[in-house]
């Protein structure tokens, strides 16, 4: 919240400043006093620059400005006396708070007139010749001195046009020309330079014209300043100067930018009215916001830059590698490679890199294209190996178990009888007693025993018992009915099972069997018998049980005399009790 007041208060402070500032400015009144007429190029131009530069500053009524007419008016007293005398009358009444001259005679006119602005603030500027003794007792007058390019534009010709061996420095003897001549003569008597430097500054219209037209290809003229000619004829260079450099055989050099550069002249060393006007109201606006004219020292000399006329360079087949670098040249037509010659370097960096990285990344989709290419190719032979290899395992599998079955088989297969096995035999008779015991059905269980089996191989050697088991296995298993199981327990032993039938019907059966297999002989002379011992399950018991009761009975049946069929006791009290 603190913060926020803070920032509202700074804020009304700077707002109020500027409103006391834009106040004073709004009051403020400026005067500018040209030395020449509207009409002339320089002075229309310096005006605009002080006009652009004021423009936000003053409202347009209170910015004044005065024409003197110097050129056409060259020392004519009454005219003088005239301007003095309406310059008092309209200014007593809006007086300025800052006066602006513009060239050398309007700030002459004011230092032989101080009656007229006295102490209030002068910015001159366009002053081409200049002596600080005449501004003594004069502290509130400051200012830009125009000055003249004379050296540096004589060093310019000697550079860019090597065959020029004199240069004709072009004046007058109005009083602006003379002192401008005063001050080129100051100038050359410094200069060090191979040219033969000439003024000539008393001549009428006609005989500048004949000797531009008749000069010798290594002379070149310099305009320092023409307003006058020896006839009193007036020179406006608007009006004057293109026939005269349009007759000239050879390059004519001038100094005073607007007014020269579209009239034939080749160029020069050139100043810049609108940029001097911008200045002289740069300072005159400092004067208003409260600096002093004491603390504005006066400036030496405006910028005077290499400036040329495109169609007379070419006239005159100047080189353009001679010329300064900074050199502007009026009237080229530039490609749109001249005009825009950054942007089209920048364009073309831009569209360098871009095309670089459309480059880089058509060459990595290339490489990715590639790459994924081999993949899949990869990826193909992959499948293939997978595919082959699968298949062989597959093949493999079916073998395995096909062999497991064949396993299976003969683990739960008797190799001899081929009948089931033991193992085979055990596992039937548990699942069976569970299911008859929840089924509350009959199961009985027989345990079959040759008899004298041992005898049959010692007597007729082991391959007629292995017939004998065969032949027995064999009418055992035709003997039983489908619903009956045929197991070789071991040895000369079998194991049968008969679900749903009582120990009585198994006695039935066995004794059937017995009657079959006394068909079978043994080395053709006596017929084979076996002894049967019979269980039938009884409620709880378990296949151990049962097995036991059946092997107590075959015992018995042995006991008995062999060849006999017994019934285990204890199914006989469960039944009959
Ligand atoms: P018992 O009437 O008391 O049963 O007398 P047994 O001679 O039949 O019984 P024992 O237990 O004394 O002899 C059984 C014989 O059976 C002994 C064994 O060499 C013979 N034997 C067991 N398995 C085979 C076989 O696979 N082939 C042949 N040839 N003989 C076998
Ligand atoms: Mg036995
Ligand atoms: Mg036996």
């Amino acid at each position: 919240m603190k913060a926020v007041l803070l920032i509202c208060f700074v804020f009304s402070v700077v707002c109020s400043k500027e409103a006391v500032c834009n106040d004073t400015e709004t009051k403020a009144r400026i005067l500018l006093i040209n030395s020449y007429h509207p009409q002339y190029d320089w002075t229309a131009q310096l005006t605009q620059g002080v006009k652009n530069t004021l423009n936000d500053f003053l409202p347009s009524e209170n910015f004044h400005v005065e024409y003197m007419d110097a050129r056409r008016f060259v020392a004519d007293a009454v005219h003088e006396q005239l301007i003095t005398q309406l310059l008092l009358h309209k200014y007593r009444s809006f007086k300025p708070d800052v006066v602006i001259t513009a060239d050398d005679a309007a700030f002459y006119f004011l230092i032989e007139h101080p009656e007229l602005f006295a102490n209030t603030p002068v910015v001159f500027g366009g002053v081409n010749v200049f002596k600080p003794e005449l501004l003594q007792d004069r502290d509130n007058f400051t200012g830009i001195l125009e000055g003249m390019e004379i050296s540096g534009n004589i060093k310019l010709i000697e550079q860019i046009q090597p065959k020029v061996e004199q240069v004709i420095l072009l004046s007058d003897k109005t009083e602006l020309g003379a002192r401008m001549t005063d001050q080129a003569r100051l100038e050359l008597a410094k200069l060090t330079t191979r040219l033969s430097v000439k003024i000539w500054d008393d001549f009428s219209l006609a005989e500048l014209h004949q000797s531009v037209n008749t000069a010798s290809a290594n002379t070149a003229y310099l305009i320092l300043g023409m307003h006058r000619d020896r006839n009193g004829q007036y020179i406006s260079f608007s009006e004057h100067l293109l026939p005269l450099t349009n007759l000239s055989k050879v390059p004519i050099y001038g100094m005073w930018g607007a007014v020269l550069i579209n009239q034939g002249v080749m160029g020069g060393l050139m100043n810049n009215p609108l940029q001097h006007g911008a200045s002289l109201a740069q300072i005159a606006k400092d004067i208003i916001r409260g600096k002093q004219v004491s603390d504005i020292p006066i400036r030496d000399k405006s910028d005077f830059v290499p400036t040329f006329n495109y169609r007379q360079l070419q006239r005159f087949n100047i080189n353009l590698d001679r010329l300064p670098k900074a050199s502007k040249i009026h009237g080229r037509t530039e490609s749109f490679y001249q005009k825009h010659t950054e942007i089209v370097h920048a364009s073309l960096a831009i569209l360098t890199i871009l095309l670089a990285a459309i480059a880089l990344l058509a060459l990595n989709i290339q490489r990715r294209m590639h790459a994924e290419k081999q993949l899949l190719q990869l990826n193909k032979v992959l499948d293939d190996k997978v595919r082959s290899r699968t298949e062989k395992l597959q093949d493999a599998n079916v073998q395995l178990n096909s062999m497991m079955d064949e396993l299976k088989q003969l683990a739960h297969t008797d190799p001899l009888t081929s009948l089931y096995n033991r193992r085979a035999g055990m596992k039937k008779l548990n699942k069976l007693v569970t299911r008859c015991i929840s089924s509350d059905k009959e199961l009985s269980v027989v345990l079959l025993d040759i008899d004298y089996f041992k005898r049959i191989n010692d007597n007729y050697g082991h391959d007629e018992g292995d017939r004998v088991l065969v032949e027995i296995a064999k009418t055992l298993d035709e003997g039983i009915r489908p619903t009956d199981f045929l197991y070789r327990w071991g040895g000369e032993e079998f194991l049968l099972l008969f679900p749903n039938t009582s120990s009585l019907d198994t006695t039935s059966l066995c004794k059937r069997l017995q009657s079959m297999t006394s068909n079978i002989l043994v080395a053709n002379e006596y017929s084979v018998t076996f002894s049967a011992g019979i269980a039938q399950l009884t409620k709880d018991e378990s296949s151990a049980e049962l097995l036991k009761r059946a092997d107590e009975a075959l015992y018995q049946a042995k006991g008995n005399g062999r060849n006999r069929v017994e019934v285990s006791l204890n199914l006989q009290i469960n039944s009959t009790g």
